[in-house]
């Protein structure tokens, strides 16, 4: 594994950024793209466009920024914050688990309270009667440290390798910067190898509460080919259906989620390269969630897409974990794809 990879890649997850929020992920990668695309742009969500290349057809491939987090509801009498979910975040991912508000005077640290003698298993709580303590004894306490209703409350970084070899990561946000990584990698690789058409990066907002920003981010592209890169749901724990997702077996091509069909030309077609290219590779079928595909599909006049997932364990909860190698075997993956997607190939893919 390449330490300055995996620095970049520690350094993307734990940036703060729940959906609406993704300031500081835009701003990371804005400076990224900067003297790398052609063309830096944001949209008037805040979704990130950056532009590569002037001719040929234009293929679209970017992850979305933001991560499943929260907002503040309120604050109690006795100084504990009520909260709101900004995405589906998973109960089992929440209590006793430390969390970073932010709020206008800074960030104020909070983990998420239980029960006085702990919380039984046969008990889990509603998501809305959790509060997150922040040490505070009144409501005038926790207002001078600066919370405020409508504040942002995202987990806290927590970066760690397992395994022999290191290479499963462990962290909050592998949903999505994984696919924002993956999307900045392939820019920079067809870059130095040349490539048949306009690439365009980036990232969008607001993908966990709806696939927001992918509606004007879709349009603006004005895409003839969009990949929607994002995590995909491995099966292969103790828990999981094992029905074939696994950790560290490659890029997932995924056939369906509940929003999309992929275009089953470009799914045939990254099968090709992965083949000609000896990078392994799973197909799948999302069977819970949308995608950003989902909006980039009927984008103008409709756009064959391909959902490709790096394939992550218990997303949406702050111990995300994916494999190294399923990340570069992405990298590679799309990057090959970007490099034979010339007019003709569009076009035959473009005909129905
Ligand atoms: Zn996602």
């Amino acid at each position: 594994m390449d330490e300055k990879e995996l620095q970049f890649l520690r350094e993307i997850t734990d940036l703060k950024g729940t959906s609406g929020g993704e300031g500081a992920v835009r701003d990371y990668f804005r400076e990224k793209y900067t003297g790398l695309a052609d063309k830096v742009e944001t949209d008037g969500l805040g979704s990130l466009m950056a532009t590569l290349g002037t001719e040929g057809p234009r293929i679209l491939a970017v992850g979305h920024m933001d991560e499943v987090g929260f907002m503040v509801r309120a604050i109690t009498e006795d100084g504990f914050v009520k909260f709101s979910r900004c995405g589906f975040f998973f109960i089992t991912g929440v209590m006793s688990q430390h969390f970073t508000i932010q709020t206008e005077k800074g960030e104020v640290d909070a983990l998420c309270a239980i029960g006085p003698e702990g919380t039984r298993d046969e008990k889990f709580p509603d998501m809305d009667s959790l509060v997150m303590d922040i040490g505070c004894t009144s409501k005038e306490e926790a207002k001078e440290l600066g919370v405020q209703v409508g504040d942002f409350i995202v987990p806290k970084g927590n970066f760690t390798q397992l395994g022999k070899n290191k290479n499963y990561l462990v962290n909050k946000a592998w949903d999505n910067r994984i696919g924002c990584a993956v999307s900045y990698r392939v820019m920079e690789e067809i870059k130095k190898s040349g490539h048949p058409n306009v690439f365009i990066g980036g990232g969008s907002v607001q993908e966990e509460v709806g696939t927001r920003g992918a509606k004007t981010l879709g349009y603006l592209s004005q895409a003839e080919i969009g990949f929607s890169i994002d995590v995909g749901i491995a099966d292969d724990m103790p828990a999981g259906r094992k029905e074939g997702i696994a950790l560290g077996k490659g890029p997932e091509l995924c056939f369906m989620d509940s929003c999309t069909i992929s275009n089953r030309k470009l799914l045939r077609f990254a099968v090709e390269v992965a083949e000609e290219c000896g990078i392994p590779y799973q197909t799948s079928i999302m069977k819970h969630g949308g995608t950003d595909a989902g909006e980039f599909q009927w984008s103008r006049s409709g756009m064959p897409v391909l959902l490709i997932n790096v394939p992550s364990r218990y997303a949406h909860t702050p111990t995300s974990m994916i494999c190294y190698e399923d990340y570069i075997n992405t990298v590679q993956l799309l990057t090959e794809m970007v490099r034979r997607l010339d007019r003709a190939k569009v076009d035959e893919i473009l005909r129905f």
